[in-house]
């Protein structure tokens, strides 16, 4: 019963709220890592997007107006993470905030021993566990041009509240029946510690050294690889490559054309 009945409210948010063909050309175009989805994988994107901007509100702050195009750019990045998943993994929060640039934000936290921390450092993105996600609209930018800047922060920040579905941020999300969390755990540990030994004898990694902050931070960062450029995630560490394709259900790699060398 109850799922012919959120069926039935897809299928009627997606008669009504579908995206304008120009809109959709547009914001895909200046995404260049869809270009290895095949034409029905972006259709299926396409459905996500309309349900995940029907389920969710994208406000302005900080004096921001957000765009239309804008609206289109995030919520298609949000939703390549759960193109093979439920959108459900997205359910507990409405609202994506997005700032002009960087943001400081305004809260606290008290720590093991007491001690209370403000956070003083402006952010360009923030997942916070059951609130919002909130991004810095220049940084958001900067993803599309993923070979100068190296970065996705909306992949980043949604992979955070994926690892959050199943409490802290930890590097683990939750697994599907037939993955070994396990398995998962020692896979992203080792290649977490080579990763951080790497960094700590100075190496110019080509993966952001961000990634050695701690195994959250490990796994959003390798999550933006594997969806930007999923041959060097392959290539580097493949046991975690492979930990992710089978999470996400996708095998980027095999249908990322090999970059010439340089
Ligand atoms: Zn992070």
């Amino acid at each position: 019963m109850f799922d012919a009945l959120s069926r039935w409210r897809q299928r009627r948010v997606l008669s009504r709220a579908a995206i304008p063909d120009a809109l959709w050309r547009e914001a895909v175009a200046l995404l260049p890592f869809l270009a290895i989805y095949a034409d029905e994988d972006l259709a299926r994107l396409r459905q996500k997007v309309v349900l995940f901007l029907d389920a969710k509100a994208i406000v302005g702050a900080g004096g921001h107006a957000v765009t239309a195009l804008q609206r289109v750019i995030i919520a298609i990045q949000a939703c390549v993470l759960v193109l093979e998943l439920e959108l459900a993994f997205y359910d507990g929060f409405e609202n994506v905030i997005v700032y002009p640039g960087e943001f400081v934000p305004d809260w606290e936290w008290e720590d093991e021993a007491g001690v209370v921390h403000r956070n003083d450092g402006p952010l360009a993105g923030e997942a916070m566990p059951g609130g919002p996600v909130t991004l810095s609209w220049p940084d958001v930018a900067a993803g599309a041009d993923w070979e100068n800047t190296g970065m996705n922060l909306v992949i980043h920040e949604f992979a955070h509240k994926i690892d959050m579905r199943n409490g802290a941020a930890n590097g683990c999300p939750p697994l599907p029946a037939g993955m070994s969390a396990q398995h998962w755990r020692t896979t992203l540990t080792v290649a977490y510690d080579a990763f951080c030994a790497r960094v700590d004898a100075g190496e110019d990694t080509a993966i952001d050294p961000y990634a050695g902050e701690n195994p959250a931070e490990f796994f959003a960062v390798l999550s933006e690889v594997f969806f930007a450029e999923p041959l060097l995630l392959r290539g580097e560490y493949p046991a975690v490559y492979a930990q992710f394709a089978a999470f996400y259900r996708q095998d980027p790699a095999a249908r990322a054309p090999s970059r010439p060398p340089a």
